[in-house]
């Protein structure tokens, strides 16, 4: 199935210079880059980005470190393009991801983890609307 899925390169891999790299990852495997932009998010724009997550224990240090600095958000399109996208970016946590993804290569802890993809197709259509509007996405 034609899906989107939104990625972000974290604050964390925008500071190691992983900008390129990720998106190279994604492009390798024939996912089509169809959005792209950089943002540095204030605290409550990291708020309600995670709002899932609201009232965890770490809620409250990850919206602090998504807000720590740019973050590069981008629309990734392509035949199952979510399950393929949080398949190169391997386990949240690194040391449970497969070696070879970025998370496991590049991660530093569970939190500072490089990269984000959405996880269903309900969350990438509300993730892709919280950053782009329709005119901002460009099939080709
Ligand atoms: P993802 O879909 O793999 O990104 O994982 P989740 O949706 O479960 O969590 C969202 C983000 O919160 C992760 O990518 C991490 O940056 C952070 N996170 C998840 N679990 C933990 C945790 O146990 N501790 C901390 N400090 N951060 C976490």
């Amino acid at each position: 199935m034609l899906q989107r899925t939104l990625s972000i390169v974290k604050p964390d891999g925008v500071s190691k210079g992983l900008i390129g790299e990720v998106i190279r990852r994604f492009e390798r495997e024939g996912l089509r880059v169809v959005a792209l932009k950089m943002v540095h998010l204030d605290k409550e724009e990291a708020k309600g980005f995670y709002a899932v997550h609201r009232g965890k224990p770490f809620f409250e240090s990850l919206t602090d470190f998504m807000s720590s600095g740019p973050v590069v958000v981008m629309v990734l399109e392509g035949e199952d393009a979510i399950e393929r996208t949080r398949k190169i970016m391997g386990a949240t946590d690194p040391r449970k991801a497969d070696p070879g993804t970025l998370r496991r290569e590049f991660a530093s802890n569970i939190e500072q983890n490089v990269v984000h993809g959405s996880d269903a197709p309900e969350t990438a259509a509300s993730e892709i609307a919280y950053f782009f509007n329709a005119l901002e996405i460009h099939s080709h």
